[in-house]
């Protein structure tokens, strides 16, 4: 079985390397831009990669300066900018846009592998080539396949270089041949994002966390963002940022980067443990399941809140869920567990052991009541919400056909009410 992974790690880089990736990386965005603008411009039928190539190749003539960015590089932008039109037209994401200097993330492409030249040079260092760059040094956190280790299953096939709020890191894409795994024989599971709790399971058990900044932390945060504020009041339009109120904002983007960071590695932890434990893991579809919640009004207005703080809480958590199914796919698929997307309309209205829906909204409630008078069952809501995702995922699959009778028989005996 292939293995396609990406692996990043933190590039050390020399002063006049940063300077000469941040020049690639806005070289970059501009190519974007570029290419953004001459593909929303241009009439439909006269549309095609071979037109974008040459617009490309035009770009790097009339404007020298472009010419920072390696030629592999500004291709790549290119495929990048298609790939961003295809996820947009199957629904998996909104159209391109224009890349601004403060919105976007400074991206680097290194297509090639062998152009990588990839080295350990001791237990903590490796160096790899960047074009254009040099050689750089890079944390070495894991055993990559180069040198005599590489072989044709087993490689580094290309790398991007990304600007974090932190720092320059290296992402590769690494390669790997590795044996089918044996189907998994736990238990199902479905997981609901919780209104309380950030992961609900349906055997009523919780995943947790505290919060991804400590207090002292918090509090700096705060006083930042009203700096920030002040100092936006302050600017006169059209005038430049000040160099302090930069400071400001590079400030609060460590913060959030340490957030986001701790944020993460609670996920790993999290969604290995899950993927080790259970066979088939129900999760609600992200596409379908956001527009009907916030149609309800659940995510957008959470209510009392101190909203700066919940602002970011709930910016992290929205984007949490995408990354907190995408690691439970390869991390499922691993060990012969599977992920099933299932539209899940209603499921904190049916009740999961007779099916019987409640009218009305019950986000709101911590406690589900089933008000089928035969049945009567009571459990956490959002406990009940992942029992109903498991039983949807069995549906599915037994639906389909793809793991047989014997997964979907092995649900709870939906009569026994939980204690949670
Ligand atoms: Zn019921």
């Amino acid at each position: 079985m292939k293995r396609q992974r990406g692996h990043k790690a933190r590039l050390c880089l020399t002063p006049a390397q940063t300077l000469a990736a941040e020049d690639q990386g806005h070289a970059a965005r501009a190519m974007w831009n570029l290419v953004h603008d001459w593909w929303t411009m241009l009439p439909k039928e006269r549309r095609s990669l071979a037109a974008a190539d040459e617009a490309i190749r035009q770009g790097r003539r009339d404007l020298p300066w472009l010419g920072v960015l390696p030629a592999q590089a500004a291709q790549a932008v290119l495929k990048t900018y298609f790939q961003a039109w295809k996820n947009c037209w199957d629904g998996r994401a909104q159209a391109p846009n224009f890349k601004g200097r403060f919105r976007s993330r400074m991206a680097i492409d290194i297509p090639q592998g062998r152009d990588l030249q990839i080295v350990r040079l001791n237990r903590r260092w490796g160096r790899m080539w960047a074009p254009k760059i040099g050689h750089v040094l890079f944390r070495w956190t894991k055993d990559l396949p180069v040198g005599k280790r590489a072989d044709k299953g087993n490689r580094v096939t290309g790398a991007r270089l990304v600007k974090e709020a932190d720092g320059w890191y290296v992402v590769f894409r690494v390669q790997s041949e590795v044996p089918e795994p044996a189907q998994h024989t736990g238990p199902t599971v479905g997981i609901d994002r919780g209104i309380t709790k950030p992961l609900a399971l349906s055997d009523g058990s919780f995943r947790d966390h505290g919060p991804w900044l400590t207090k002292g932390e918090a509090e700096r945060l705060r006083r930042l963002e009203k700096t920030k504020d002040r100092k936006r009041r302050a600017r006169k339009p059209g005038e430049k940022n000040s160099r302090r109120l930069t400071r400001t904002y590079d400030q609060i983007a460590q913060l959030r980067a340490t957030a986001k960071r701790r944020a993460i590695d609670w996920q790993h932890k999290t969604t290995t443990n899950i993927a080790e434990t259970f066979s088939r893991i129900g999760v609600e579809d992200l596409a379908i399941n956001n527009m009907v919640k916030s149609a309800r009004g659940t995510v957008e207005a959470p209510g009392t809140r101190v909203r700066r703080k919940a602002g970011l809480n709930r910016a992290i958590a929205g984007e949490a869920w995408g990354r907190t199914v995408t690691m439970l796919e390869y991390k499922t698929a691993d060990r012969g567990g599977i992920v099933v997307k299932v539209p899940a309309p209603n499921t904190s209205r049916r009740c999961s052991a007779c099916g019987f829906i409640t009218a009305g909204s019950r986000e709101t409630q911590a406690r589900f009541v089933c008000k089928n008078p035969a049945c009567g069952f009571e459990a956490n809501a959002d406990t009940n919400a992942g029992r109903n995702i498991d039983h949807a995922a069995g549906q599915a699959v037994s639906g389909r056909g793809d793991l047989g009778d014997t997964r979907s028989a092995k649900r709870q005996p939906p009569s026994k009410p939980h204690a949670a």
